[in-house]
């Protein structure tokens, strides 16, 4: 059994004067641990307060102790008198629940002779019980005045606390009222009306509205868990949930009842439901020509399709796609992207790497030559002040050279901050795209990659994919165009070449390296994109086309 004998002592001095009188720190500390040492109860850990600590300081002081005799087996507290126990009322309510918990724990108040447990006697209680009877009641009170109010509050339509994201507080004469707030509130509903749609889940609106910036009040991240409550908060219809009853908001909802009621609906249903487990690869990433809103996917007789919500008429121009017919069209257009010659595309990946690496080095020469510049000024500098110690210049002239001086090193330091950082991660980013485009393909069609990375592919390079007309109409981003070009023309000059060689003649012993070298001359212009649209063939092509090796012919007709 472990030993009831443990203490822990709280002396207390409140005010100057009590300190004055020699009811000291030091005097309640030596009466208390007299009684302790007397009444065999082992002092663990004294507490103590002084009357210069602050309001917080002491309650700190308080709480630490409350939480430590809790944890550590204390089964007695000695105290000079009660009322130095706590001027708190809500402390020495916690320490009466600490006596009721266990009826070995006891308070001793040493100087009023009282031994306080739960099985005391009642006129040993008596005093007690009077500062807990105030106490209760200076609560019970703050309950029902707060109480009054918050019931004033809802009567008329209103929040008594914060209200939930996507709402601020406003002063309208003169009254707090809540209503939506611009930066969030328009997230909110989104999140709504994305989620029943198919293929969405509650995750996939946590991440939406991370996405979207939204975070709690103090500015930390969503939890998952808060966007399950989220969406389950009446409030956004209008219906404000408090203390257990619904009342009436006289706030702006944000959302309609009938989409509170279907969200409900689909976060309560029991079954899995199908549409949340589909991961539709296209999923967010199609917009219809009409309405301008996303395509949704949805799986009919093991096939899935896609549509908007046909909030237009026109909309229903547009048949339902059949997804393997919008594969189709993404692997046609991503396949565009991918140069006939990967040998070109070294080249230009190494030409930028070459071309970040000469830039470079002149902006490292450049920094060098501030350097040494700074470093000759601050030379002159001193020089200049020796000369003014051994009086071979006149304080004036020191004084404007030495100001020009400054000023000089001023401008060159400055000059030396600004230095392109951001010059090799624009190279990096424009190497990792044109990389991007040749692969990108086989990336769509792999199976280890997650529908989630395929998705970031297709974002990449996609500015828009549009279904309009029943035609799907892919718009590449930029670069992504220029590269889409390059490669058209790249597949041109190869066919033309390849039908030059079926009419030349073959020379098969080292045609092959001179084709490559031919097909690198003719497409690294292309590709340098200093010369599109300048290139014929027949000004190119001024070579002894009979050296060709038809390495593009017909694998079968190569063997022969
Ligand atoms: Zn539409």
């Amino acid at each position: 059994m472990k030993p009831k004998n443990t203490a822990v002592i709280l002396a207390r001095v409140s005010s100057k004067s009590q300190e004055d009188e020699g009811y000291s720190l030091d005097s309640q500390l030596k009466l208390l641990q007299g009684y302790c040492q007397t009444n065999d109860l082992r002092v663990v850990k004294v507490y103590k307060i002084a009357e210069t600590a602050s309001k917080e300081k002491s309650r700190k002081i308080f709480s630490e102790l409350l939480s430590f005799i809790a944890k550590n087996d204390i089964y007695n507290l000695a105290v000079e008198k009660t009322d130095r126990l706590t001027r708190n009322l809500r402390d020495a309510v916690a320490i009466d629940d600490w006596l009721q918990a266990d009826k070995d724990r006891a308070l001793h108040a040493v100087k009023e002779n009282l031994r306080l447990h739960k099985e005391a006697k009642s006129d040993v209680k008596f005093m007690w019980n009077i500062h807990l009877a105030v106490a209760k009641k200076y609560t019970d009170n703050l309950r029902e005045e707060a109480m009054k109010g918050w019931a004033e509050k809802l009567a008329q339509g209103w929040m008594p606390s914060r209200p939930p994201i996507g709402y601020m507080t406003a002063v309208q004469s003169g009254k707090r009222i809540h209503v939506p707030d611009p930066k969030t509130s328009r997230y909110i509903r989104k999140a709504f009306e994305l989620y029943v749609q198919g293929g969405e889940s509650v995750a996939s609106i946590w991440a939406f509205l991370q996405q979207s910036g939204i975070t709690s009040y103090n500015g930390r991240p969503l939890a998952e868990s808060a966007v399950h409550m989220l969406l389950q908060n009446t409030y956004y219809m209008g219906v404000i949930t408090f203390n257990g009853g619904t009342y009436p908001g006289a706030h702006q909802p944000l959302i309609s009842k009938e989409l509170f009621t279907a969200v409900q609906a689909k976060l309560h249903s029991k079954r899995p439901d199908k549409r949340r487990r589909l991961d539709a690869l296209l999923r967010n990433m199609m917009t219809c020509g009409y309405c301008d809103k996303v395509i949704t996917w949805e799986k009919q007789k093991g096939h899935l399709y896609g549509a908007c919500q046909r909030d237009l008429t026109d909309c229903k121009i547009n048949k339902y796609l059949r997804e393997e017919l919008a594969h189709e069209t993404m692997l046609d257009r991503l396949g565009n992207l991918i140069s006939p010659s990967q040998s070109v595309v070294e080249w230009l990946v190494k030409h930028l790497e070459d071309e970040f690496k000469n830039k470079n080095d002149s902006v490292e020469e450049h920094r060098r030559s501030i350097k040494a510049r700074i470093a000759r000024l601050e030379k002159m500098d001193e020089v200049l002040y020796d000369d003014k110690l051994a009086g071979d210049i006149t304080r004036e002239r020191y004084e404007t050279k030495h100001t020009d001086i400054k000023k000089q090193l001023q401008e060159l330091q400055d000059e030396l901050l600004v230095t392109d950082t951001t010059l090799q991660q624009k190279h990096e980013e424009a190497i990792d795209l044109i990389r991007l485009t040749q692969t990108a393909r086989a990336e769509y069609l792999s199976n280890d990659l997650s529908n989630d990375a395929k998705r970031a592919i297709l974002t990449e390079l996609f500015d828009s994919v549009v279904y309009k007309d029943n035609t799907i109409s892919v718009t590449y981003s930029f670069f992504v165009q220029a590269i889409a070009e390059k490669s058209q023309k790249s597949r041109e000059i190869i066919e033309e070449q390849n039908m030059l060689n079926r009419t030349g003649k073959k020379d098969s012993k080292n045609g092959g390296e001179n084709v490559e070298k031919l097909q690198l001359d003719l497409l690294c212009p292309v590709w340098q994109g200093l010369e599109i649209g300048n290139i014929t063939f027949s000004e190119e092509l001024d070579f002894d086309v009979s050296e060709l090796d038809p390495i593009y012919n017909e694998p079968n007709e190569r063997a022969k």
